[in-house]
């Protein structure tokens, strides 16, 4: 027999462990299932050293017949712990087949990143903290003809909070590579495009010849670094 005295006092303790747990699992949930839709979804989470995410994985899945530059990988790795203050732990494969071999054709750029995620469950990002991954699908292709972009030849895209579209089929040099990585790695922080064509997040880059190429940006301006660094020093409460 339970007395109703005891029947309330049963279900305060089975309502606030209730509360707890939900407290527990939800916060975690909620960053990977809403925030990681879009670009910038994961910034804080990347740059701020309050971040419950210390070590940054950079996977990177690419075609056997299109590897990418180390010349351009360094540049990128680089980047991320010149603005993270993080170890990265790079890690190149070349497991995506041509799309003529069974690439999923009509899958989306969103649905890419799923994909690339189900390749390597070891090395997803850690569900409570640890690691987090960047995701860069490396495709020795120009953009898909079932795959709508706003304007002109496309060589790279941020689509979603962790992962970026590489379309290097369009890329002419290691130097041109090392550009796009940066710029979308900026867009995955969530920066936004600059004016000036000297900054690696200028909207377009107009190459004529090969000394244009190694002259191209391949570092963030002086507004893009402020951001950045705003991001690193942002307080952050676990995931918030
Ligand atoms: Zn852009």
């Amino acid at each position: 027999m339970v007395s109703l005295g005891h029947r309330v006092w049963l279900w305060a303790a089975v309502g606030s462990t209730l509360a707890i747990a939900a407290f527990l699992v939800l916060p975690p949930a909620y960053v990977h299932l809403v925030v990681s839709q879009q670009p910038g979804g994961f910034a804080k989470l990347y740059l701020s050293e309050h971040s419950p995410y210390q070590r940054i994985v950079l996977e990177v899945d690419y075609q056997p017949d299109r590897a990418p530059t180390g010349y351009a990988l360094d540049v990128l790795k680089a980047r991320i712990e010149e603005y993270t203050g993080k170890p990265v732990d790079l890690v190149a494969s070349a497991d995506l087949m041509p799309l003529d071999r069974g690439w999923p054709r009509g899958q989306s750029l969103e649905g890419l990143g799923g994909w690339l995620r189900d390749l390597h469950l070891n090395r997803q990002t850690g569900f409570w903290g640890g690691n987090i991954t960047i995701y860069i699908a490396f495709l020795n292709e120009t953009v898909p003809p079932d795959i709508e972009v706003p304007e002109g030849e496309v060589v790279g895209a941020a689509v979603s909070a962790d992962t970026i579209v590489v379309f290097a089929g369009n890329l002419t040099s290691r130097y041109l590579e090392a550009t796009t990585l940066v710029h979308e790695l900026g867009h995955l922080w969530g920066l936004p495009h600059e004016d000036d064509s000297h900054c690696v997040m200028a909207s377009t880059i107009h190459v004529y010849s090969q000394l244009d190429e190694m002259l191209l940006p391949i570092d963030f301006c002086t507004e893009s670094q402020a951001r950045l660094e705003q991001l690193h020093q942002a307080w952050m409460f676990y995931f918030f």
